[in-house]
């Protein structure tokens, strides 16, 4: 598919998206959330679900976290525009509490025609809920966090804490969370930039 028809079906998916009614989740919502970024993603970015403000908007990570994944993202030179960003589940859970296995498996096959679409060559997965769905592992994010897990279709899976535990535990001492996020995000860096110089070589 070329890039022009990618990014066309992406935004009927999208429209599919805001329109769906298939979990209890459409109930409570103001705006589904389906995601953003460029089509041509070498790298997809996958939370748990929208918050108050991405609900409001219908845009992902806009709220307080997600201004903070926007500056993590630019301390080294990644532009946000330039990878695409969603949710595990894209309407909001009430409260804010965590999507349940329902939910999750409802929405999932959104995320799943996003990732074929969109094909990207990495999938950072930020927090417990889109690491444990994804990898269908049950370590807390502490433990898999900074390492590289190989998924299907060759596509490897790179775990980071979530921007809101950052804002909630915002000490940077060595081995505190932002501080393990600035190695985290340096390694992901490194990793783009080698794919990307494969890319431009082929
Ligand atoms: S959370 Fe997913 S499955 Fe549920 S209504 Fe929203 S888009 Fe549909």
């Amino acid at each position: 598919m070329d890039k022009t028809t990618i990014s066309l079906t992406l935004n009927g998916l999208s429209d599919t998206i805001r329109n769906c009614q298939k979990c209890v989740l459409a109930q409570t919502r103001t705006n589904a959330v389906p995601g953003e970024g460029s089509p041509n993603s070498l790298a997809m970015f996958v939370g748990e679900a929208p918050g108050a403000d991405e609900d409001i908007q219908g845009q992902p990570f806009i709220g307080k976290a997600g201004q903070l994944l926007t500056r993590i993202l630019k301390s080294v030179k990644i532009i946000r525009k330039n990878v695409f960003i969603t949710n595990i589940v894209k309407c909001r859970p009430p409260g804010n509490r965590n999507p349940n296995k329902s939910e999750i498996d409802i929405c999932l096959p959104y995320l799943e025609a996003q990732i074929a679409l969109i094909n990207p060559k990495i999938i950072v997965t930020l927090g417990s809920v889109p690491t444990k769905c994804l990898l269908n592992r049950d370590e807390p994010i502490s433990r898999v966090r900074g390492q590289w897990f190989l998924w299907t279709g060759g596509i490897k899976i790179f775990p980071m804490f979530h921007p809101s535990y950052l804002l909630r535990n915002d000490q940077t001492t060595p081995g505190s969370p932002k501080e393990l996020t600035w190695r985290d995000i340096k390694e992901l860096k490194r990793e783009l930039d080698l794919l990307k110089s494969e890319r431009d070589v082929n």
